[in-house]
């Protein structure tokens, strides 16, 4: 009876979805993925999945076969086998090998289809089946960067956005977890439950998931309508819900901050995530002693944040993540500043500065790192978080809050749903302030490295001033400006900077040893001060 359900539904999606352009996939693509519908049955028995996944897309190329992304079963067990591929009912030719199964189907531009594939197997990886803290059996999808097709067939890209609709058969003593809105939960023979979550809203499939445990559950409340949930392990329900229950006041901070949240719901999980959070769509999953973390309220900042920047706005490549995590990072600092004060914002610069030019060190390599075209975990570095986070906050101060917040208000409204990248955000920030940025960009984003300077002080007795001589020390040269202060006067000098040597005379009549160099902690830069 499930199969001609899912057969009908594909029919409808298939002719209903219509879409103006391709918004999210990458120039050239042959295909773009409109909906997935995966119907995922899992058991206490062994870790087995079975999995039936209905895949509705539009072609935007002529084709005579069509690749999705699945890892097929290998020699240890792992991995997903497929046993057919059908179209209208009708079985198709397909290949299955390595991380690809080809369906051979011929279809021209423009035309959509809808492939139903029946597969099985113990994933190898992305939905990790084992058991928790308090010795209990869980399921968590853990699909960050490219692991969904572990146990998902798909196109597993960030430009590939698409729809999706879980359909989940499990134990009846589990809950289940999901993106999007709960629309059913069916009790059926054998002590089994169907529960079906639906996701309106694109998402890659790096934030689709599910989460299947015994949970306990908090409604925490509504914040503009949207209901804040939180998902814990029973065990933990006293101090988790206490815990998560942060994110209704963080909710609120960035809708207004930002525009209006994309998702239906926000739940907050506990689960086995390998990351401290992970900013599954509608669903962020948290590592399992998260439950009083000293550190749970930026945690739950950043992966909230990251339900518009990443989610909403997903990088069209992995080498744009900053656009992810620089901003998750960043409107952590805004929510934390505004919370705590300005003296938290600059604690949290300075100790990302700090990161910045030890990463740096380490591996010397532009924020945009083209470099990378596999194993995307070294992405999450500190030139994605902590230098991304210090580019947003030098544009801030630069162009002053109000053309800041409109810019990123305005880069959100016209890319939510779909895929940016670092151009089309420098674009934003143009209309907003309307200065070119092509500079700025290039010399944070394309170029390795910060401005270290070599800055030799002399006291001038006769001229009862304060001469400085500022040496660029690094390869390349940058532009920016330097501020300058006293402690006993803290009026603020700021001084342009973009030449191999800059000589300044200070109009202080102080001695030496009182200047402070970006006192309010606006640039990312590193010097050695010499007292002549
Ligand atoms: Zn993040």
């Amino acid at each position: 009876m499930f199969n001609l359900k899912r057969f009908l539904i594909c029919l409808i999606l298939g002719a209903a979805i219509y879409r103006p352009e391709a918004k999210g996939q990458l120039p050239g693509a042959p295909i773009d993925v409109e909906h997935y519908r995966f119907d995922i049955q899992l058991n206490d028995l062994n870790d087995v999945m079975k999995g039936e996944a209905a895949i509705s897309l539009k072609y935007l190329q002529n084709t005579s076969s069509t690749q999705l992304d699945l890892i097929k079963q290998d020699k240890t067990g792992k991995g997903m086998l497929v046993e057919w591929i059908k179209e209208n009912g009708k079985k198709l030719h397909f290949f299955q090998d390595g991380d690809k199964v080809t369906i051979y189907r011929a279809a021209k531009a423009n035309q959509r289809h809808c492939y139903v594939i029946k597969y099985s197997g113990i994933p190898a990886d992305g939905l990790v089946i084992s058991t928790n803290i308090f010795g209990h059996r869980t399921f968590f999808g853990d699909n960050w960067p490219n692991r969904a097709h572990n146990w998902l067939p798909c196109v597993d890209l960030p430009a590939d956005k698409a729809s999706v609709d879980f359909y989940v058969t499990a134990p009846s003593h589990y809950q289940v977890i999901a993106n999007g809105l709960k629309v059913s939960d069916i009790i059926l023979p054998g002590a089994l439950k169907l529960t079906h979550w639906k996701e309106v809203n694109s998402l890659p499939t790096k934030v689709m998931v599910i989460g299947v445990a015994d949970f306990a559950i908090d409604h925490v409340g509504l914040v503009a309508g949207i209901p804040v949930e939180s998902y814990v392990y029973p065990e933990n329900k006293t101090p988790g819900f206490r815990d998560y229950a942060a994110a209704k006041a963080i909710l609120p901070f960035y809708i207004k901050k930002i525009g209006p949240y994309a998702y239906q719901k926000l739940a907050n999980v506990q689960s086995k995530t390998r990351f401290g959070g992970m900013e599954n769509a509608s669903a962020i999953f948290y590592f399992e002693k998260s439950v009083g973390s000293p550190d749970i309220e930026a945690l739950m900042a950043h992966e909230i944040a990251h339900q518009w920047f990443g989610d909403a706005v997903t990088e069209k490549k992995w080498q744009h993540i900053w656009l992810s995590e620089g901003f998750a990072t960043y409107m952590t600092d805004l929510y934390l500043e505004n919370k705590y004060g300005a003296d938290t914002l600059k604690k949290r610069l300075d100790d990302a500065r700090r990161k910045v030019i030890a990463f740096e060190a380490k591996r010397f390599t532009p924020v945009v790192d083209t470099a990378v075209n596999d194993n995307y975990m070294q992405l999450l570095n500190a030139n994605s978080y902590e230098k991304g986070s210090w580019i947003l906050h030098m544009l801030r101060h630069q162009l002053g809050d109000a053309v800041f917040m409109k810019a990123i208000s305005n880069y959100y409204k016209h890319y939510k749903g779909a895929n940016a990248n670092t151009d089309d955000l420098r674009r934003e920030f143009e209309d907003a302030s309307g200065i070119s940025l092509k500079a700025y960009f290039k010399q944070w984003l394309y170029t390795a490295g910060h401005p270290h300077l070599k800055i030799t002080s002399r006291y001038d007795v006769d001229r009862k001033s304060t001469v400085l001589h500022i040496e660029q020390t690094q390869e390349r040269l940058f532009e920016f400006s330097l501020e300058i202060a006293t402690r006993a006067k803290p009026a603020v000098h700021t001084y342009a900077i973009k030449q191999r040597i800059t000589d300044i005379e200070l109009p202080f009549a102080l001695a030496q040893d009182v200047l402070t160099f970006d006192p309010g902690v606006n640039l990312l830069f590193d010097y050695q001060l010499m007292l002549n």
